[in-house]
């Protein structure tokens, strides 16, 4: 056992667990919103309210320790601490036959000290394995002079990457169409004892850039494009994650990134360079992040690129000033990979290695990802001795780490979760991810009720997407890319399998068509169509993850829209099912289909929620998080600021999109009455109280997103259309009404000022939800 003996241990973890309980239940008695007990609807904002307050144990009570600790360590022990490296640096072999080699381990661990290592390489191994090397590099660390224990991190962006069986859950941007941030702590909390089975403690997720360029490869790891939308499902994941005590064996750390500014490149290739003014910075990209540390988010990883010209790895205003001044960070920033090299190799803002790790340290960095030599350690430590990067800097970032190590109670058992009760890919786990999937599918698109499809009928299914899980899933799934089939697990069905097993095989034909750019037997596609009561099209994307997946053109790739004109012709009903991490621009065959399905990357269960949407047993009930673009060149947000002529002729046209965010349909139908608003003026401290009823007029239970936009009419920065504010998840039976209530107060009403600081102006606001419309003054 590690145990650091520290006085303060027993007594104060039991103090502190008092106090967190107590703040909980005070948060939690607090009236407020559309909390409604008997109907079990949360909305949004009562949801935050009780999912901020940070997960124990407190950095406080391991000062001490920390201090302590600190005092006995060498300048190379504490720069060993600051070091993050793969596993490649550890270990022999490739994919399975990875093992440790212990003189590596014993260089990495036991002389450098080495206070981090992730990922693997790229392969999924068996929890067992996991275990095996965790518990070897953490008896490595035990034999070290100071016994400090390594934390190990990895990518769990949708459920436990790299772990053999894992629950995979739909990527965020597919979590974010639930408008569900229930489910999303729910799937976060089982990733979080997934992880933490494996003996591995701390997770590089959330995804908290907004997603507000479509064409980006990463925009299906955000929560898409909306600022709120984002912070409410990243403060889920969060909670998620570290739950109410970070040292138990089911919570994992969360880190926060890529912070901040990384979604926006200019020319929406990943790791390209952002043109973001303050004021936009600080409305639209730093909330998400400000959010999740008000919720206690342990780590932050830093933003690979660079904005309006200084490399994130180099920005020491928004690292130190902001970072943690502003927003309170209390743990630690870890670089991106080998991002500290980059500084000379991309961004040339330093001549050499020693110059960036001097730049990058001295701006904020607390750990850097090096992660594949021992560059880091050798020229910080030849700094440190030059006295061009003070001792107190390293002692910050190093009492940053301990801390969180401390909190994360490796001191206390190193291999914390190895033995939890946690059963990797658990059917009740699995059950969470597929309603997961039901709850994102977005029905975009149902002409004359194409959909649900007669469970009698004959189905011809095509497309590239119809028959693999990869694009189901997209990156992050068991490996980098996500893009190899044969590490996903057998037992879970393909979109053309479900549909199979829905209607029985002998209704289904299937053609493949394309693959994701180019005709395979298109011509045998039109012929089998020609036989069909309906078709299903599944087109979108394969996986990818990171450079990998820039493209030049958000167009879906030409073979695919070929097989849908095609079939077109044949004039049988056509069903576009969409599986892909970005809105592709469909355009084209948009009008001529009767029903669009854009179901995103809903993992490995999305197979069947897609079937259970098609024919009708299941009622969509997902709502886009993103705006989907009609046109490549004309990329707006829904929250985008007026233009001259935007009400009329061309350019009406230029900003319509092909589908708004926030739409989604239902085999219901929904009606919106009774918008109250009060009172009608207020000022200062006081709430405006909003009411709105709505009811299920159709035949069937459903559920409804219910959304609540605002915008002020003037203002001294010109105002955007419209900005959602709150939002509600609510199921109705067929007749049945709900009346909603939320509350405004004047941090909702704010916008970031010209001197870049929050302000509110007096003004006339209008309140919008569902058609519906009312105002009131502001003094
Ligand atoms: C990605 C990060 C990821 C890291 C470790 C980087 O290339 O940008 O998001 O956490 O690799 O896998």
């Amino acid at each position: 056992m590690f145990v650091k003996e520290t006085p303060l241990h027993t007594p104060k973890t039991k103090l502190w667990h008092i106090v967190i309980l107590l703040a909980v239940c005070t948060v939690v008695a607090v009236p407020c919103g559309a909390d409604d007990a008997a109907s079990g609807i949360v909305d949004s904002q009562t949801f935050l309210r009780r999912n901020l307050t940070p997960a124990g144990p407190p950095a406080s009570i391991y000062a001490v320790a920390v201090e302590k600790l600190l005092g006995q360590m060498t300048l190379k022990e504490k720069i060993g601490q600051m070091t993050q490296l793969e596993i490649g640096m550890v270990t022999d072999g490739q994919g399975q036959s990875i093992r440790i080699n212990p003189d590596k381990l014993h260089k990495a661990v036991g002389e450098y000290g080495i206070g981090s290592i992730l990922n693997v390489n790229d392969e999924a191994l068996p929890v067992s394995k996991w275990q095996e090397i965790i518990r070897a590099i953490q008896e490595e660390a035990k034999r070290s002079r100071l016994h400090v224990p390594v934390l190990y991190g990895i990518d769990t962006i949708h459920g436990a990457n790299y772990v053999a069986g894992s629950t995979l859950f739909p990527e965020p941007l597919a979590m974010a169409a639930t408008w569900n941030p229930e489910l999303m702590l729910r799937g976060s909390e089982i990733a979080a004892a997934e992880t933490r089975k494996a003996g591995i403690p701390w997770s590089f997720s959330p995804v908290l850039d907004a997603g507000r360029q479509p064409l980006w490869s990463r925009v299906w790891e955000t929560f898409g494009e909306d600022t709120y939308l984002a912070t409410v499902m990243g403060v889920a994941t969060v909670r998620g994650y570290e739950g109410s005590d970070l040292s138990s064996s089911n919570n994992v750390s969360a880190s926060l990134k890529h912070y901040v500014g990384y979604s926006y490149p200019t020319t929406g290739g990943d790791r390209s360079p952002a043109l973001i003014p303050e004021i936009t910075l600080r409305e639209y990209f730093l909330p998400t992040f400000a959010a999740a540390v008000k919720a206690g988010a342990h780590t932050v990883m830093v933003n690979s690129s660079e904005v309006n010209g200084t490399p994130g790895h180099a920005n020491s205003y928004l690292l130190k000033n902001v970072l943690h001044d502003e927003l309170g960070l209390q743990g630690f920033a870890v670089s991106d990979w080998m991002d500290i090299k980059g500084l000379v190799s991309t961004h040339h803002i330093a001549a050499n290695e020693k110059e960036a790790t001097r730049i990058a340290v001295l701006a904020g960095i607390d750990m850097s990802m090096v992660p594949s030599d021992y560059s880091f350690s050798d020229l910080l430590l030849e700094l440190a001795q030059e006295g061009k990067v003070p001792a107190s800097r390293i002692d910050e970032a190093v009492r940053r780490i301990l801390t969180v190590k401390y909190q994360l109670g490796l001191f206390d058992d190193p291999l914390r979760g190895i033995d939890s009760k946690t059963v990797i890919g658990s059917p009740e786990s699995r059950q969470v991810s597929l309603e997961a999937a039901r709850e994102s599918i977005t029905l975009l698109k149902n002409e004359n009720r194409a959909l649900p499809l007669a469970k009698t009928a004959h189905v011809l299914v095509t497309g590239p997407d119809a028959d693999s899980l990869i694009p189901l899933n997209n990156g992050w799934s068991y490996t980098w890319q996500g893009d190899r089939a044969s590490v996903y697990p057998k037992d879970h069905a393909t979109i053309l399998k479900a549909i199979q097993e829905k209607i029985g095989a002998a209704s289904v034909s299937y053609v493949p068509g394309t693959t994701y750019n180019k005709e395979v037997d298109i011509a045998k596609a039109v012929e089998s169509a020609s036989k069909a009561d309906a078709v299903v099209i599944c087109l979108g994307e394969w996986a990818y993850a990171e450079t990998p997946g820039n493209i030049p053109d958000l167009t879906l790739p030409d073979a695919q829209l070929f097989l849908a004109l095609k079939i077109v012709e044949t004039k049988k009903p056509v069903i576009l099912v969409l599986t892909e991490g970005r809105p592709r621009i469909i355009s084209r065959i948009a009008d001529s289909a009767k029903a669009i399905v854009m179901a995103y990357n809903p993992s490995n269960e999305g197979g069947q929620a897609i079937a259970d949407i098609l024919f009708g047993d299941v009622n969509p009930s997902g709502k886009l998080p993103i705006t989907y673009p009609r046109s490549t060149n004309r990329l707006f947000t829904y929250d985008h600021k007026m233009f001259s002529g935007e009400d009329w002729g061309e350019g009406k046209a230029m900003a319509a999109p092909q589908f708004e965010f926030g739409s989604g349909l239902s085999y219901t139908s929904f009606s919106y009455s009774d918008l109250h608003v009060a009172p009608s003026t207020a000022s200062g401290n006081q709430t405006i109280r909003v009411d709105v009823t709505v009811k299920n007029t159709g035949s069937r239970a459903g559920k409804e997103v219910v959304q609540l936009y605002l915008n002020e009419r003037v203002a001294s920065v010109t105002p955007p259309l419209k900005r959602l504010k709150r939002f509600a998840k609510v199921l109705l039976q067929p007749g049945e009404s709900h009346q909603l209530s939320f509350e405004l107060t004047s941090e909702d009403l704010s916008f970031i000022g010209a001197n870049n600081k929050p302000i509110v102006e007096p003004g006339t606001f209008d309140v919008r939800i569902g058609g519906l419309q009312q105002t009131f003054e502001w003094k």
